[in-house]
């Protein structure tokens, strides 16, 4: 679990470094891996992540006419199946801190022929930038590990839910069979920094995408943060065995 060593350092993977550094070193790395995302995200994953973000998008249970907010956006999977489903009388909203991630997400809703029902919005999920009761669901998907505060992340997005909404937090988490730890552990130290070297051309992006997994919160800390933050009914799925889990909280 991610405990900072003193008050004015943080992790980024297995490095401490200083609490307003992080910020920066998570966007150069998102920078760096934008334009080859989603082709790694499919080769890493054998192509899991689609499973695990499909269980998400059935999770969410929208309606047509409902007020989505994806943060942490990134090339916009969830996003784009969102509006979808959402339709011309709902509305989604995708955010991203990276500049750079949004562009190819901007670029997938345009492929993906969605017009008028989603806007993308530079934000930071410490601080988001709307109104308070805003939104029917929120969901973030592998982006919460990458954020300096969670808690801060995790107090802005239960403001801007409404009464009622739901928060799904994907995330890497710990797996649950000892068997699968050690399997997971040598793909993901040994030939997880090699694909990125090779297909990214970039092996310090996929070191730290494998550290920070290592030192996310596990499922029950995160289930407790989450209440800490004022979310009830919180529960949770892991899913391939605890690679991933898929967080659910309410605002009542
Ligand atoms: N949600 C997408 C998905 O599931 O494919 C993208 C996930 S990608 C691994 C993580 C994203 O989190 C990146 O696009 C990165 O820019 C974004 N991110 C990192 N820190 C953030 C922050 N503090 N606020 C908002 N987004 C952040």
């Amino acid at each position: 679990m991610s405990s900072p060593t003193d008050q004015n350092t943080t992790h980024f993977g297995y490095k401490d470094v200083p609490l307003n550094e992080k910020v920066k070193l998570v966007a150069d790395v998102f920078r760096s891996v934008a334009p080859k995302y989603d082709l790694m995200n499919d080769v890493m994953s054998f192509g899991l992540h689609r499973l695990w973000k499909r269980f998400t998008i059935a999770k969410a249970d929208l309606r047509a006419g409902h007020i989505v907010l994806d943060v942490a956006s990134g090339t916009g999977d969830l996003a784009i199946a969102f509006a979808k489903i959402v339709g011309t009388t709902g509305k989604v909203i995708m955010t991203d801190i990276n500049e750079a991630m949004l562009q190819v997400g901007r670029e997938r809703v345009e492929d993906a022929g969605i017009i008028g029902n989603i806007n993308c919005i530079q934000a930071n999920a410490e601080s988001l930038p709307f109104q308070p009761n805003y939104f029917d669901c929120i969901s973030i998907a592998f982006g919460l590990r990458n954020v300096t505060n969670k808690s801060a992340a995790l107090a802005s997005m239960y403001r801007i839910l409404k009464p009622g909404g739901k928060l799904l937090i994907l995330e890497f988490s710990h797996p649950t069979i000892p068997m699968l730890n050690k399997l997971y552990d040598s793909y993901s130290f040994h030939v997880i920094p090699k694909m990125g070297e090779l297909i990214a051309n970039d092996k310090a992006s996929y070191q730290y995408l494998v550290e920070s997994i290592r030192m996310h919160p596990d499922q029950e800390t995160l289930k407790t943060m989450m209440m800490q933050a004022g979310f009830e009914d919180v529960n949770y799925f892991n899913l391939s065995g605890g690679i991933v889990a898929l967080h659910m909280g309410y605002k009542y």
